[in-house]
This record gives structure tokens, sequence and C-alpha cells, in this order.
């Protein structure tokens, strides 16, 4: 058997239309897309890391696994929202699946993995774990090893990477990138696994640091910036360390390079909460001044229909009685009230006056299962050309600023794929029509490892 069997290069938020432009300087990538096949991965709705990762290493759809992003409602009332990590995915993943069948499995940095999962092998956590004095590795003592192979303290993530110190974290984004990959090779020669799996953080928060610096298209695009080609090194140099990793690979392991979702320009904020309460579907005790954190404790909840929540997507939250504890909204007339929001936010026009092409989705209509508590609606501002701002307070209904931070990407709802299979050559073949769901069946039939019968993928025709 080749080690690994499967090797798993996750690109968090790498987007295919640069993988494409590029690909004449990605000389490793570019190999693999012509031995294998490549194309467009379309993500799950909401397209945000957490859940995307679990959704596809799970095959579950985000409200089968009732985590609807990073952060969610853990009950009815009206408290902050709880972060969603590992332990909420309470259904089987790849490496279990793997590990069941017999796989040694090392798994380095895979958003949904803290607390470290107990993996046929070796796991080192995602940037959930709140630091590395917690447990962030299985076995625990993995964690001494990764201390005597890097040279620095290592990263779970760019800290603050809505930052204004740029060369700082371009810094970061290397140190992330290079420690990962050193660590995987050394697992790779250590543990000889039969999968291994590690994703790059690098390529979400350079898109998110940098992305205003490279594109015209960018509503703050400054033309000669010397970060012009931050996202475009950034590249280069993590198809070198992918060169390098492959090299110590087997030369008949099977590779899914893969991203979560992609990434465009953000075009500006949509005040959410603001909207609501100019709509009259939020009431505050006192109307702030200048724009202030949404705060439950301000809310009139009698006299409250919808709030929100901001971030790379909306979530909306209707106010119903016996449901909520201060519920204005009648059972009998929630569908009705929500149909109507949704109409509502569909036909919002822009700043200019042309409309802005939200996007409203119920979980009913896009989920199989719908499970704890989802949003009543999610949004997609300007169908994720826009962030949703939760601030609320001032005038207006559009804003520049973010209200986390400078950030000048939003997702994008396809990522990118490529497989390449030494033992299924296929010559560069465009690959359209694959979904976050089809990831799972796919590798399980590759390797004759019965999946569930109730997956909402299909086994693809690599
Ligand atoms: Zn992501």
């Amino acid at each position: 058997m080749p080690i690994p069997r499967l090797l798993i290069i996750g690109l968090d938020c790498a987007e295919p239309t640069l993988l494409e432009r590029w690909r004449g300087d990605l000389p490793h990538l570019d190999r693999l897309m012509r031995t294998g096949v490549s194309g467009q991965l379309e993500s799950c709705i909401p397209a945000i890391t957490v859940p995307a990762w679990s959704c596809l290493l799970s095959g579950r759809d985000p409200g089968e696994l009732g985590i609807y992003g990073f952060r969610n409602r853990a009950a009815r009332g009206y408290g902050a929202l709880v972060v969603a990590d590992g332990r909420a995915v309470r259904h089987p993943r790849l490496w279990d699946y793997l590990g069941a069948a017999g796989w040694r499995v090392a798994i380095i940095g895979v958003p949904g993995t803290y607390p470290p999962p107990a993996v046929n092998g070796v796991a080192v956590s995602c940037f959930l774990a709140p630091s590395t004095t917690a447990t962030f590795t299985h076995p625990p003592e993995l964690a001494d090893r990764l201390t005597a192979w890097l040279a620095q303290p290592y990263l779970l993530d760019v800290p603050d990477f809505r930052s204004t110190d740029k060369d700082r974290i371009l810094a970061d984004i290397y140190t992330l990138c290079d420690q990962r990959f050193a660590v995987a090779q050394r697992l790779l020669a250590e543990e000889q696994p039969d999968l291994l799996m590690l994703v790059d953080m690098g390529t979400d928060r350079v898109h998110h640091a940098f992305w205003k610096h490279m594109d015209p298209a960018h509503p703050d695009y400054v033309a000669g910036s010397p970060y012009q080609d931050a996202i475009f090194a950034y590249y280069r140099h993590l198809d070198r360390r992918i060169g390098e990793l492959l090299a110590a690979c087997d030369a008949q392991t099977a590779v899914l390079v893969v991203s979560d979702h992609g990434a465009r320009p953000l075009m500006g904020g949509f005040r959410l909460n603001q909207w609501l309460l100019d709509q009259g579907y939020l009431a505050l005790h006192t109307r702030p001044v200048v724009p202030e954190p949404f705060d439950p404790s301000a809310v009139d909840w009698s006299r409250t229909r919808a709030w929100g929540a901001g971030g790379y997507y909306g979530r909306i939250f209707l106010n119903v009685r016996g449901r909520e504890p201060a519920g204005a909204i009648a059972p009998a007339d929630y569908e009705a009230e929500r149909s109507a929001l949704a109409a509502a936010l569909t036909a919002l026009p822009g700043p200019d006056g042309a409309p802005l092409g939200n996007r409203v989705f119920t979980p009913q209509q896009i989920y199989r299962k719908v499970r704890g508590i989802a949003p009543d609606l999610l949004l997609y501002a300007g169908d994720l050309a826009w962030r949703v701002i939760g601030k609320l307070g001032g005038d207006g209904w559009f804003t520049r600023e973010n209200d986390t931070g400078p950030d000048d990407a939003n997702h994008a709802q396809h990522g990118l794929f490529i497989f390449a299979d030494l033992a299924r050559p296929a010559a560069g073949r465009p690959f359209s029509g694959l979904t976050i769901y089809d990831i799972l069946p796919s590798l399980l039939a590759r390797y004759g490892i019965a999946a569930p019968p109730d997956l909402r993928g299909r086994v693809a025709a690599w």
C-alpha cells in the first residue's frame, strides 16, 4: 500500500478562479490538475468554514449537523450565540469510517476538530482550540513532539487577522502555513499514516487581509499597493510546500486538494439590524446615536418580531409567542411573517437604487433535517457580495466599515477541488456539478467502504 494511501490538502477559502488564472505559475497544483480531475466544488449554505468542513467530511448538511455557522443559538432565549466546536459534530467523519476500516490517520488543523477527536492515529486540533495550553492534540503527548519539531510555538491561527498591521499578518500567515506542512512531513515519516489530511488557513486569512490590494473590482482598490501581489505570492509559496509534501509521498498516493468555499471582493456591509429597526420589526428602548453592538437588554422584546446576527452571511430570528420567552408573533402568523420578511429582503435595493441581489433561504427549503435551533431565515446579502452587519444605531443601511475590523473579502459559494489518482488517470478532465456533499461518498466508494444509505451526496464518476 502506498504511504499515505490518500493525501487531502485542504486550502480554506481557496478561490478556483485565482487558481485557474495563476496555474501557469503553480507547477505542482497544475500537474495535479493535468493528471487528475478538477473543477469547482459547490459549498453548503452557509458557505462558512464552520460548518463547511464538517459537511464535507461527514456528508451531512448544516441542518442535519445542527451547525449554522461559527456561532449558534443554544436556547430559545435572547442570550449570546455560542461557538460550535467539534463536540457539535455528532455524525462520523471521513477518518471515523477509514479508521474503522483499519486505516491509520493523521489529521492537522481541520476546522471542527477541537477538542481533538480520538482518531485511529494522531490529530492536531484547529483554530477553535483556545490555546496550545489546552489539550489540542490526540494523543496529548503529540503536543510535545510538535514543540520539539518547530522553531516557534505552534500557531493555531493568525492572531487578530482583521488588523491594520499587514506585515505582521503576512508573516504569521507564512508561519502558519510552514508549520502545518512541516508537521505533515514529520507525521508522514514517523506515523506512516494511510490518510494524511491537513487544512491550511493561510489562504483564508490572506484573502481577507489583502484582497483589496489585488483586485481593481474592489471598491477600496488602490493601484500600486506594496501588497498587490501578496495573494499571488502566497499561492506560489503554498504550491512549493505542496510540491515538497508530494515528493515525500508515494507516487501511488491519491491526492485530493479541496477548499470549503471560495472568495470574492467585499463590496460593503448591509446593516441588517438597523434595517429591521427602521422597518419596525425590531424595537429598542432607546435608539443609539452611533452604531453599537446588538445588545439584547436594549431590545423591547414585547414589540420585536425579528432580530439578526451578522457575519459573512446574515441570520434572522423571529420572535414567536410560545417559542421565545417574550414572543411577539402569534404561531398562526409565523409563515406569513417569515414570507413577508423574506420577500422584503429579496427585493431590497442597494445604495445605488438597483436591486442588491439578496438571496434569502429558509432552513426547511435547503436542509434535509433541521436540528438544534436554526435561524428562521438565512441571508446572503448581494449574494455574498456584501457582509451583514449586526451593529445598529445611527443612519443608513449600508456601510463601508466592517464592525469586526478591516476585511477585504467575503466568501463565495464555490470552492475548488482537484482529485489526482494514478489508479484512475483522468488526463486533466474538467469535472462540473460536484457538491461538498459528494466528497465523502465518493471517497468511501473509491476505497470500497460502505457509506450510510441516507447521505445527501452522490458518488462522483471520477
Ligand atoms: Zn473556510
